[in-house]
């Protein structure tokens, strides 16, 4: 049988300066961990295919199906602040990109197929546990509702990686709108030639912005584009506690998807301080950080574009500044909508804000779990509802009693019946986030028992997390409970 996936390669149609061709590198015993078998079929590709001994081959990166033109993309970034100004794809590749079903491209991409001219010394291998743990998270992102790069399929290589100490490998592949990224574009502008950075904008309104085109300043729609769909996604993290663990400009996607799940986490206990990533010695990435990382990051993209947005420097520096500024807006104006759904608020007042950041403060001082406590008071939104609860989980305490009094006062002024204020706020307040020390333990069991099942279970658990089951209560529950 041969594989029949629709590709239309138009990257490897930008000149060379853009990439280099690589082919991935064959690993000596594939085996298939999971297919991702919806993502397949929106993809146009038979999961049958993809599941079966000739789809492995492919997803391990043995074989190269017909129409692909893999590629490993280059790019710069500051990571933690320090710029290189040359980075790129250094353990992925990208086979090839294709036409969904519902007509959009993605590029499919092998994390861990080997190495590339971009390495850097490094092995362009995966250990299992990470590829796990992007499966997982990136997911879970997706049936949140959260704009997100996805993991088509997971494969073991067979073959050891070497880190502290050897680890099975494995490859995962990934899918996203694209993966042209804030340091694609700093790449480009760091090598001085305005062309290629023309190219790159070009092909990115055409890509993902096309309605910029129509704009007097295409480059100046194009960067308001980017800024307004990162502020959106950056305010969405906050209101289900997500921390990326790593916002260098190398993984910050102009398509405005979450990528790179690397050290990230859900938080458990609410902390603003929070951070997951053991290398943040300064908590520079952390919880409470990141929509003023996420704005410095789209300043770098900014000032990459400037020599597109105006001939004039001191205008041009005009335009970015007044782009900046929207950041600032289309953040609070999601974060605040958002918060106002959590609260099960139709509209939100002046007011709220203190309400919300109130119930935060509690939460910290109580040191209670975000996700828990959000869905709790769902529950509590209509307390004659029968559906099933998360009270057997997590209780407030009397700490909470006046709060709650105020919240049971301000829903008492905003008109809407009970039961549909539940319904909304457990349409947006989880039951099932992919808690770190689930993750932990599902990897643990991968490695050290070579057991999947409970991996597939978790995935599994996580594609629902609006619906609260008490026969899954064990997904439910905080570290502190175990
Ligand atoms: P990340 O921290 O995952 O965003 O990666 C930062 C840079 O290091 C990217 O250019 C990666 O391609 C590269 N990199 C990370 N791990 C490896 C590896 N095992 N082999 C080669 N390059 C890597
Ligand atoms: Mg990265």
């Amino acid at each position: 049988m041969t594989a029949i996936i629709q590709f239309d390669n138009s990257y490897g149609r930008l000149p060379e300066l853009f990439y280099a061709r690589q082919q991935p590198t064959s690993v000596a015993a594939p085996q298939l961990i999971r297919v991702n078998r919806p993502l397949a079929r929106v993809l146009g590709i038979d999961p049958g295919w993809l599941s079966s001994e000739a789809g492995c081959l492919m997803l391990a990166g043995n074989s190269v199906p017909d129409g692909a033109d893999p590629l490993a993309t280059v790019y710069a970034g500051h990571q933690f602040g320090s710029y290189n100004p040359k980075l790129g794809d250094g353990r992925a590749l990208l086979v090839g990109e294709v036409i969904a079903r519902n007509g959009e491209r993605y590029d499919l991409q092998l994390k861990g197929a080997g190495p590339t001219p971009y390495s850097r010394g490094g092995d362009g291998r995966a250990p299992l546990g990470p590829v796990l743990r992007e499966f997982i998270v990136s997911e879970a992102m997706y049936a949140l509702g959260i704009p997100t790069t996805r993991a088509l399929a997971a494969a073991t290589s067979g073959e050891p990686v070497f880190r502290e100490r050897a680890l099975p490998g494995a490859v995962l592949t990934r899918v996203a709108s694209s993966h042209i990224r804030v340091g694609t574009f700093q790449f480009f502008s760091g090598l001085g030639k305005i062309e290629p950075l023309r190219q790159l904008a070009e092909y990115v309104i055409d890509r993902h912005y096309p309605a910029s085109r129509a704009a007097g300043n295409p480059v100046q729609a194009l960067l308001h584009a980017v800024i307004r769909r990162q502020a959106q996604l950056i305010a969405s993290w906050q209101l289900v506690g997500f921390i990326h663990g790593v916002m260098n400009t190398d993984n910050m996607l102009v398509c405005g998807e979450t990528v790179d799940y690397g050290p990230c986490a859900f938080m458990d206990a609410f902390s603003a301080d929070a951070v997951f990533s053991s290398i943040d010695h300064g908590g520079r990435y952390a919880y409470k950080n990141q929509p003023a990382i996420a704005q410095w990051n789209l300043a770098c993209l900014a000032q990459s574009l400037l020599p597109l947005l105006h001939a004039d420097l001191e205008h041009a520096l005009e335009l970015v500044e007044s782009a900046l500024k929207e950041f600032e807006l289309v953040f609070q104006d999601a974060y605040t909508r958002g918060f106002g759904a959590k609260l099960g608020l139709e509209a939100v007042r002046h007011d709220d804000a203190t309400l919300f950041s109130d119930f935060l403060v509690l939460l910290n001082r109580e040191q209670d779990d975000f996700t828990l406590a959000f869905r709790r008071l769902g529950d509590l939104a209509a307390p004659e509802s029968q559906g099933k609860q998360v009270g057997e989980l997590f209780e407030f305490s009397s700490a909470y009693r006046p709060w709650l009094e105020r919240w049971r006062r301000r829903c008492a002024n905003d008109l809407r019946p009970a039961l549909e204020r539940q319904q909304t706020m457990h349409a947006v307040n989880p039951a099932f986030i992919p808690r770190n020390h689930l993750v932990e333990e599902v990897i643990r069991a991968a490695i050290a028992d070579k057991e999947l099942g409970p991996f597939h279970l978790l995935v599994e658990v996580l594609t629902n997390p609006f619906s609260y089951r008490s026969d899954y209560s064990s997904y439910a529950i905080t570290p502190r409970q175990d």
